[in-house]
């Protein structure tokens, strides 16, 4: 469990927030676990509603952006709204399982910047030396 400090979170104002850093995030979320969730649902119950969540996400997609057409009720979350939800239990599981997401995420970035230098050269309209 990654340890947030008191005071970091308490210069946070939740309704003046302008660009929220994922450290930042991970303590908010923390907090409110702490303060108003009262304790951290398993990690595989969270696993359980990250797939749900992912589930409510794909259902919007479906209809706006693919062939499936609505019924009533389909859509009365927003886009952004589902992506939140899918955002928020990524965080508490990465809360519970000690991930720091700052960190993950700046590995992740640089993997891919070496790993794909090339890969998609011809989708930017540039001419690709054969890999050895
Ligand atoms: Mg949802």
């Amino acid at each position: 469990m990654i340890n947030f400090a008191k005071e970091f979170l308490g210069e946070i104002n939740f309704f003046e927030m302008k660009d929220t850093t994922i450290r930042e995030a991970q303590g908010l979320v923390d907090e409110w676990i702490r303060t108003i969730g009262g304790r951290y649902f398993s990690e595989l119950t969270n696993m359980a509603l990250l797939t749900e969540e992912v589930g409510e996400l794909a259902r919007i997609i479906a209809r706006v952006y693919g062939e499936q057409v609505s019924k009533k009720g389909d859509l009365r979350n927003t886009l952004g709204e589902e992506m939140a939800d899918v955002l928020w239990v990524v965080i508490c599981l990465a809360n519970q399982t000690g991930v720091d997401l700052t960190e993950a995420f700046r590995n992740s970035l640089e993997k891919k910047r070496n790993r794909d230098r090339d890969r998609f050269a011809s989708l930017r309209g540039e001419t690709v030396s054969p890999q050895s």
